[in-house]
């Protein structure tokens, strides 16, 4: 896709009237686009309008178009689907229906909207784009409008936002709701498996996507699936039934209790057929005798209450569309904002349609190679490694595999983190699958040192990649508490490489050993750090695991704070987070829940910013409906400063606010390592390790003399897996340390301050931008 970079405009003199409307199937995060826009518009000094009920409220008008003010879209952030209403709208889909849009916005003096919905949405919003000058003409002539109106408002600016739970659009990485989407499925999955484990039951499970396996490639990653089905890659071979079955056998014969078979609603076989839930549910009922029962997910899907990584897209994308309105002129194509590479982009809003399209037609000439190829490289890559291991008949069989064969050694070292168990099991079902031989190292380095090292087999890890905490034990002592032991140990169980699972105490440890391998020829083996840690201050990655489970852990206990200060009218709560010396928890999880205010590490708090905040909090609450004030929350990261703690600044806000709004403290603590890993956290760690075995394959060098040997002093041997935009990269932490704050453990640049700039846009801070 063609990308432009963002540039801020200028503000024009000129002020603007833009609209949103929604359109299409809701998806969870629409309402977070909404604000963002309406905000974002008001901060720029244009007007805001709502149109309700998608198209239908364009072509109805009159009180369908709202005028929104900052204090509409209080609440929105926690709001599943769309407030302002959808709708599938007929009348649009004729000239006669757009003509009244267009005489219906020109009166209300519109000419900017942004719409959020899917393919059918967008290319409806574009159709008009390009029809806007011949439906003003037509109206001028059928005087419905003066020529003046039609001159003032000569071009309709059009952006889209792409909601859709499906993810099926082509040049973003993601859509709105997706994400939330996932999480529905997989906590329905989980349930589903704990009730198939009780009953050693098998469940086929069907899930939305009609041209679009995403939903079900994620889930099916996320909950451990052991085959899904999806429409842009039909199982291969006349005999996939035989195939399948076998696998599952396998499966049971290895142990397993339960069955879970994910079938996307558009699956197709490569014939074209459709692969129905209730045909697989008849295949394990009848070849394997299994108690097979059927669960078709539907319209739970739709999510509810957003996550928090839909929340700040969609707040992301939605300022960033009231960017794109304000830079549009005239004949240049309508952009479409998107994510990609973990950046908020524009892209051609036609073309994306476009190719979007193009997947529905490759599958339909059965050009399925062609299909996947029009999907990010990331799905490509996540369906080969779904297969790799959820696969159990290759076991060890491969002679070509056992010839390059390793011997493993995964360990968890720091605080726990959601994903750390996932990443453990994928690990050791991906290197058994390739013949290595993994072995998991109990409870950190001490443990190392003590010899609780043991072989872990396929079936050692089941049921892990739903379990939080770290099921090997972690802790955050290092090797250096006793080298030699470290070295003994690894030299006598003879580990040839080493996987660690863990936060910023994984990557110092990777540095000891890596300075100590002249002096302990152990070390000199391939080596990689795979991040784990809900504070995300490990160098080399954008994501490390367990920071997108902890987010949401303290946006759902936000949630119900900000609720609760609500109900008593004037509080204001100042809820301390988690994060050492990074900011980032703080930063994401305020974006994600409309914090007043949120101080972090990387800027300390001083008495000129507490006063800045009491003075804004003493403006809203004068601002607030009379007896109907909101309940405000500041988070605060707990290394934010040492002298204003959290219970200062609470105190402070409570004395300046006097009667106006007091002030309460919370303290998250333990709680936002999270329950069960989020889906997010679970697929990252799948790939991560994945990738991670790839790279220790990578070292295996073949000498003629003594065969395979991975004895290696090349300091890029021992690397930290990061999750950089869509793919996983591995640099060494040799390299890395010029990119390390060592003193604050963490990484010198961070690239979610501007979430934080955006945050303060929308609590209305502009005294802090
Ligand atoms: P979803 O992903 O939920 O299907 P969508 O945006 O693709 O979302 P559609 O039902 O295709 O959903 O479109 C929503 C509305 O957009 C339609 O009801 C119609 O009003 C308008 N629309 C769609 N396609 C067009 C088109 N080609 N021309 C004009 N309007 C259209």
């Amino acid at each position: 896709p063609t990308m432009t970079s963002i540039t801020r405009s200028p503000t024009t003199s000129k002020k603007r009237k833009i609209a949103i409307l929604t359109s299409g199937g809701d998806a969870p995060g629409m309402n977070a686009a909404v604000r963002g826009v309406v905000r974002a518009a008001i901060t720029r000094g244009c007007e805001a309008y709502a149109v309700h009920e998608g198209y239908q409220g364009l072509v109805d008008g009159g009180n369908m178009i709202r005028k929104m003010g900052w204090d509409d879209v209080q609440g929105y952030l926690s709001t599943g689907g769309t407030v302002i209403g959808t709708a599938r709208c007929k009348a649009f889909r004729e000239r006669p229906g757009r003509l009244l849009a267009a005489r219906n916005l020109v009166k209300e003096g519109i000419d900017a909207l942004v719409v959020c919905g899917g393919d059918g949405s967008l290319t409806g919003a574009d159709l008009f784009r390009s029809e806007w000058p011949s439906l003003l003409e037509e109206l001028v002539k059928n005087k419905e409008l003066t020529s003046e109106e039609a001159e003032t408002h000569a071009h309709l600016n059009i952006v889209g936002l792409v909601g859709s739970i499906d993810n099926d659009m082509s040049s973003t990485d993601i859509t709105i709701g997706a994400v939330t989407c996932l999480h529905r499925i997989c906590e329905s999955i989980d349930s589903i498996s704990s009730t198939a484990s009780s009953h050693s039951r098998a469940f086929v499970v069907e899930v939305m996507g009609r041209h679009c396996g995403w939903l079900a490639l994620m889930a099916g990653i996320a909950t451990g699936a052991d085959f899904i089905f999806i429409p842009e890659r039909p199982p291969s071979g006349e005999n996939w039934r035989d195939n399948m079955c076998a696998e599952i056998k396998a499966h049971r014969d290895l142990g397993k209790r339960k069955t879970i078979v994910i079938v996307c609603e558009g699956a197709i076989d490569s014939n074209l057929n459709p692969i129905t839930s209730k045909d697989m549910m008849d295949l394990l009922t009848d070849r394997l005798h299994l108690d097979t029962r059927m669960t078709i997910l539907g319209h739970v899907q739709r999510g509810g209450k957003p996550c928090a990584y839909d929340r700040n897209l969609a707040t992301m994308q939605g300022v960033e569309a009231v960017e794109a309105v304000l830079a549009s002129k005239p004949g240049i194509p309508s952009p479409m904002i998107g994510m990609n590479e973990n950046k908020i982009t524009r892209t051609d809003l036609m073309k994306a349609v476009a190719l979007t399209g193009e997947v529905a037609k490759a599958i339909g000439r059965k050009d399925f190679i062609g299909a996947m190829e029009l999907r990010d490289p990331a799905f490509n890559q996540q369906y080969d490694q779904f297969m790799a291991i959820s696969t159990a008949t290759t076991v060890n069989e491969s002679a070509e595999a056992g010839k390059n064969s390793l011997r493993i050694g995964i360990i968890n070292v720091g605080a726990p983190a959601g994903g750390m168990n996932a990443a453990v099991r994928a690990a050791v079902r991906y290197a058994r699958n390739r013949g290595h031989v993994p072995f998991g190292i109990h409870n950190g380095f001490p443990g190392l040192m003590a010899g609780l090292v043991k072989e872990l087999k396929w079936m050692d890890v089941d049921g892990w990649i739903a379990h939080g905490g770290s099921e090997l034990g972690t802790n955050r002592d290092q090797p250096s508490l006793d080298l030699g032991m470290v070295s003994y140990q690894l030299q006598k169980f003879n580990i040839q490489s080493l996987i660690l699972v863990g936060g910023f105490e994984a990557y110092t440890a990777c540095l000891e050993m890596n300075n100590a391998r002249n002096v302990y020829p152990a070390f000199c083996m391939p080596m990689v750090h795979i991040p784990a840690t809900i504070s995300n201050n490990v160098p080399g990655t954008e994501f490390s695991l367990g920071c997108d489970t902890s987010l949401n852990a303290i946006m759902d206990a936000c949630d119900a704070i900000k609720q609760s200060a609500t109900a008593s009218r004037k509080r204001v709560f100042v809820v301390e987070v988690h994060g050492g010396k990074s900011g980032f928890l703080a930063v994401m999880s305020g974006l994600a829940v409309g914090a007043t205010s949120v101080y972090i590490p990387e800027e300390g708090i001083n008495l000129a910013r507490l006063q800045k905040d009491v003075r804004h909090l003493c403006q809203r609450y004068g601002e607030d409906a009379e007896g109907k004030s909101q309940g405000r929350v500041i988070i605060r990261s707990e290394s934010a400063s040492k002298t204003y703690t959290t219970d200062i600044v609470s105190a402070i806000i409570k004395e300046e606010g006097h009667q106006q709004f007091d002030s309460r403290t919370a303290i998250l603590g333990h709680i936002q390592q999270g329950n069960s890993p989020s889906p997010l956290d679970r697929v990252r760690a799948t790939r991560s390790a994945v990738c991670a075995i790839d790279f220790l394959e990578s070292h295996i060098e073949h000498d003629a003399t003594n065969g395979p040997t991975v004895y290696t002093k090349d300091p890029s041997s021992i690397a930290v897996a990061g999750i950089q935009g869509s793919n996983v990269s591995f640099t060494s932490v040799e390299d890395l340390l010029k990119d390390t704050d060592m003193k604050n453990r963490k990484p010198i640049q961070t690239w979610w301050m501007d979430y934080k700039r955006t945050g303060n846009l929308l609590a209305r801070r502009l005294d802090l931008l």
